[in-house]
């Protein structure tokens, strides 16, 4: 898996005459992390469809390796570059093990089988999520959390140098965030990683990106760009940075409004 380069050249998405995603660019080396912030509907989720081909850009172009990746073969694209998306596909009805085996399919020919490889791939990437003793289990009866971690694997089973991943820690517990972020630093791809708990984005990004309102407002190492006056014009809470004490990471801390009383 050779990290790809990621460019983001003025990417602009609109719909209907409007803007979702506004003269986006960015830059990824072949190997960083970056985190994708920013409120809910910021256009994170815009962007990174842009990415793994979900949705084309209405102008501006992205790159990877100097490849645009909307003039690539479908197949030619998911051997470099996999996606773990924010709405699971419903109703699969396959067991764990096929899904992750899905990671696969851009390497063979329509109805050629899995071969010893694959299956040592498959079972890899199954183990490497903690998901092994779910492997016959039909994938639409899992929790949330067990989905999202098995579809990490099916991107991990894809071996593509370039991972996009939007807020996949959405659905897992604590110690499985952890695990699923540290995973994929320690791979040493390329990631572009939508997440909304900037503790974690700062913790094993190299890089955190901001958008809001369809534009990238910053973008730069955590230390950086987690500044107070930016939560609170991007996020319009009241927060605290602080560095932490172990890790040396910023810290963040969203002081809570007073409660206020309602009488009844
Ligand atoms: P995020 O992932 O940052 O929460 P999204 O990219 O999902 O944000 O959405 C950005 C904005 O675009 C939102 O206001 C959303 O309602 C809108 N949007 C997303 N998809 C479409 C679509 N297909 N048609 C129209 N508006 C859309
Ligand atoms: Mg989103």
């Amino acid at each position: 898996m050779t990290p790809g380069e990621l460019r983001i050249e003025n990417v602009s998405v609109a719909v209907a005459g409007r803007a979702l995603v506004h003269d986006a660019c960015l830059e990824v080396a072949p190997g960083e992390v970056v985190a994708l912030a920013g409120p809910n509907g910021a256009g994170k989720s815009t962007l990174l469809r842009t990415l793994y081909r979900a949705r084309r850009p209405t102008s501006g172009r992205v790159l990877l390796d100097g490849e645009d990746v909307w003039r690539m073969g479908g197949r030619r694209l998911a051997r470099r570059l996999a996606a773990v998306m924010q709405e699971p596909p419903g109703e699969f009805e396959l067991t764990v093990y096929e899904v992750v085996a899905m990671g696969r399919s851009p390497y063979k020919r329509a109805f050629q089988g899995d071969d010893a490889d694959d299956r040592e791939i498959i079972m890899d990437a199954l183990e490497a999520l903690g998901v092994t003793a779910l492997a016959q289990a039909p994938f639409d009866r899992l929790s949330g959390g067990e989905k999202q971690r098995v579809l990490i694997a099916r991107a991990l089973a894809q071996r593509a140098g370039t991972v996009v991943l939007d807020e996949p820690t959405n659905h897992l517990d604590l110690r499985h965030q952890l695990d699923a972020l540290r995973l994929v630093r320690d791979l040493g791809v390329t990631a572009v990683v939508a997440l909304h708990d900037l503790n974690l984005a700062a913790a094993f990004c190299d890089r955190i990106c901001v958008m809001d309102a369809g534009r990238i407002v910053a973008d730069g190492p955590p230390a950086e760009v987690l500044a107070p006056a930016l939560l609170a014009e991007v996020y319009q809470v009241d927060a605290e940075v602080t560095i932490h004490p172990r890790t040396g990471l910023p810290q963040i801390n969203v002081v809570p409004e007073p409660r206020r009383r309602t009488s009844l």
